[in-house]
């Protein structure tokens, strides 16, 4: 074969695609049922809109983006994740004119260079909410409580939530100088990559993926302890909503997140079903990030999650997707009824029954092989005596019975 899809990406075949509907659909009733009305984006955008909003510093931007030069030379990207794109949006738009707090949700692919591996591909899909207008915790509980509702929902309950509190614009700057501090007295014993953040982003030193730096740094001094009372008091709100919700979390001290316009809550939800890539989702309040781009000042709260990780887990249950297979096949036994039984299963169609019939001329022996194939529920056989008589011989193959029925009465009987 000369053309294969490109490393990293992936089909979902027909064979998969009724559980990622079910899936989607689940997905979307939760969203429903808090209130988050579906935003559709364009899932390219100007570079520069990820560059500013992720941080010039993350992996993402400086590493994985799929940024190219259209034809008129206009530097474009393939979305890597939605917020930047919703919070244009919700620019743009003046979404925040009309209400005061916009509740949105997306499900959609995003894009990212990355190595491939399981649970790690350069086209994957997220599914995600923002909350924007509103600075309370409730809100972050909120958007806590809707991701975790959705892995409840579909029956998964080996997972694990962290929160964290990565403090704000005021108290951040003083915790970092801290820890850049203690880290720069250790510097040369930990890993290059460490080494280099430690003036950038000190943070992402703490939850470096090096064994070795996470020993040299267990006793480094978290922000939790460093917080200002505004974030202090906000972060024990959020935790004593969840406990009122029933949420189990724990705090993680260490928990900060790639992305840089994170203020205050910052979560992530992870499952022992999967393997090294264990992330399912995370998120937090990022309130300084719609001003960044050009907005006025809004406080925002919202989760991003992952398609493909939450199908693994589903899969190696092995969740059940309801079957999307025809109700009925109406098979021909002569060319008398071949027009009845096109015309019949159009009827049926457009009256809400899915039917399918044979399109390739085959023996009445074949016709019923697919029926079997199709799994259908009923079948018929369609030929010039029934059309006489008026009746047909109408088989459940779901457990093999007939019975008799009028032609007539053939719709209602199956609906
Ligand atoms: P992030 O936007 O990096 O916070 O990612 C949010 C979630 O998206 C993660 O927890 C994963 O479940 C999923 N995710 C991120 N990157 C990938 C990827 N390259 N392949 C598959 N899923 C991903």
């Amino acid at each position: 074969m000369n053309y294969r899809a490109i490393k990293g990406t992936k089909d979902i075949l027909p064979s998969e695609s009724s559980r990622w509907q079910f899936v989607e659909q689940t997905i979307r009733d939760v969203f429903h049922r808090f209130n988050y009305k579906e935003i559709r984006t364009p899932i390219f955008e100007t570079t520069a809109l990820f560059a500013r909003s992720i941080g010039e510093l993350t992996d993402i931007v400086g590493k994985e983006m799929y940024t190219f030069q259209d034809r008129s030379g206009d530097s474009v990207t393939l979305r890597p994740e939605e917020t930047a794109s919703v919070m244009r949006s919700y620019i743009q738009n003046n979404l925040g004119e009309a209400q005061p707090l916009v509740k949105v949700y997306y499900i959609g692919p995003m894009f990212r260079q990355e190595r491939p591996q399981a649970g790690r591909l350069r086209q994957f899909h997220q599914f995600g909410a923002e909350a924007t207008g509103s600075p309370t915790a409730e809100t972050d509980a909120e958007i806590i409580a809707l991701a975790i509702e959705i892995y409840r929902r579909l029956g998964i309950t080996d997972y694990s939530l962290k929160i964290n509190s990565v403090g704000d614009e005021e108290c951040r700057p003083r915790y970092k100088e801290i820890l850049r501090n203690e880290l720069l007295k250790i510097a040369e014993k930990l890993s290059p990559e460490s080494q280099r953040r430690i003036e950038q982003n000190p943070m992402r030193v703490l939850d470096s993926k090096d064994e070795r730096d996470l020993e040299l740094t267990a006793a480094m001094p978290l922000i939790v302890d460093y917080l200002n009372e505004e974030c202090a008091a906000h972060f024990e709100k959020v935790k004593s909503l969840l406990t009122a919700y029933g949420i189990p979390f724990t705090v993680d001290g260490r928990l900060v997140r790639g992305l840089d316009y994170y203020t205050k809550t910052a979560f992530e939800i992870t499952s022992t079903e999967l393997g090294s890539q264990d992330a399912l989702a995370g998120g937090g309040r990022y309130d300084l990030l719609v001003k960044e781009l050009g907005g006025r000042s809004t406080p925002s709260v919202g989760f991003a999650a992952g398609m493909e990780r939450l199908m693994m887990i589903l899969e190696k249950k092995q969740f059940q997707a309801p079957q999307q297979n025809p109700k009925i096949f109406l098979a021909c036994a002569d060319e008398s009824a071949r027009e009845w039984v096109l015309r019949t299963t159009m009827h049926l169609r457009s009256n809400g029954i899915s039917a399918e019939c044979d399109l390739l001329s085959r023996s009445l022996k074949a016709q019923m092989k697919e029926a079997d194939r199709q799994n259908a529920k009923y079948v018929i056989v369609v030929g010039s005596k029934e059309l006489a008589n008026g009746k047909v011989l109408l088989k459940d193959l779901s457990n093999h019975t007939h019975q008799e029925v009028q032609l007539d009465t053939l719709q209602e009987l199956i609906q």
